[in-house]
């Protein structure tokens, strides 16, 4: 039996044409991908429909609620779910989903193209024949296939505009790699328990870095700006002035603000405890990124918050791995 596979559409370069001189704009061709995929339906059982149809610069929470939604409604009829999203915020919505469906019980693989499908040379096919393909493989957790690669959905984030492998997993390897053979990486099965899906998220989270000679300021305004959550970039291993910053982070906690602290690199992860600067950011109530991108540490604070936590039982779950994330 072929795997049944059914493909959402929101949008994206892969599905937009020719607008105004000079600029790409979505097309109704984002609701007809399947003429673009033919062969396909040799190896799965292929469905399509359009969600909608924006630049993925125009999705926040409240999308990734509906597409979290979406998917739960979908999961009984199909063995896979395919998302085809624009790629400028795609590793946003993947880690949100990843936190919205806890437990998911059948894959749901993210993709998108740098090229639209309409284009004769185009990336779009490459990823959605090997999106679907990778749907059908039992892989029950969000994904996102770009280039050759399928990744963890919430270790993603993309590194290039301009290049066919768009996006990187800095901290955790490729679940697969599509070359002329399948490998599989070493990637540790995301906890399984209960599928249960909480799709709310508060947006009021900003995130700041801190520049050399930076005196906290920023996270002041943040706070009287209304802002629920902060994350702080601060340099390597989570380190920041210590004039300024640590008194600002412990001025937000005490306001109920909570704080993250993340780093301006890549690779690695943040250890609070390594240099004096960190320390007193984590003396001053910093909940550390740990292994998260910068997309996972923002979206589960925004997640943490939108289900109603705060203080301890915040600290609690954002500190906890609780999808592969990496905390
Ligand atoms: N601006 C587009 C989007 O994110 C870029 C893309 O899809 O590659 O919707």
């Amino acid at each position: 039996m072929k795997p049944r596979i059914r493909i959402l559409s929101t949008g994206g370069t892969l599905g937009m044409l020719p607008g105004e001189p000079g600029t790409l704009a979505p097309s109704a061709v984002s609701d007809n991908v399947l003429q673009y995929m033919r062969g396909l339906e040799a190896e799965v059982e292929l469905s399509a429909e359009g969600l909608w149809n924006l630049d993925s610069s125009d999705m926040g929470p409240e999308h990734w609620t509906r597409l979290a939604e979406a998917i739960a409604a979908r999961l009984d009829d199909v063995d896979g779910l395919v998302v085809l999203h624009g790629t400028d915020t795609m590793a946003w919505t993947a880690a949100a989903l990843s936190f919205a469906l806890r437990g998911l019980p059948k894959a749901v693989v993210l993709t998108g193209a740098q090229r639209p499908i309409a284009w004769v040379r185009t990336d779009a096919r490459n990823n959605v024949v090997h999106s679907a393909l990778c749907a059908g493989m039992a892989i029950p957790e969000v994904t996102v296939f770009f280039g050759r690669w399928l990744f963890r959905g919430n270790r993603v984030t993309k590194t290039s505009i301009q290049s066919y492998e768009a996006f990187e997993s800095p901290n955790c390897p490729p679940i697969l790699e599509m070359g002329v053979e399948v490998q599989a990486g070493e990637v540790p099965r995301a906890a399984q328990g209960p599928f249960v899906v909480d799709a709310r998220f508060d947006s009021r989270v900003a995130v700041l870095p801190v520049v050399p000679g930076s005196d906290g300021a920023t996270l002041d305004q943040a706070v009287a700006a209304g802002m629920r959550g902060v994350v702080v970039q601060g340099f390597g291993a989570g380190n920041m002035p210590q004039r300024g910053w640590p008194q600002a982070i412990a001025r937000a906690t005490n306001a109920g603000v909570a704080v993250v602290v993340h780093s301006q690199c890549l690779r690695g992860h943040v250890q609070l405890g390594s240099y004096e600067g960190g320390r007193a950011a984590l003396d001053a109530g910093g909940m550390s990124a740990a292994w998260m991108t910068l997309e996972a540490a923002t979206v589960k604070l925004m997640h943490g918050l939108g289900r109603g936590l705060e203080g301890a039982a915040l600290a609690e779950f954002y500190t906890t791995d609780l999808v592969g994330e990496g905390a």
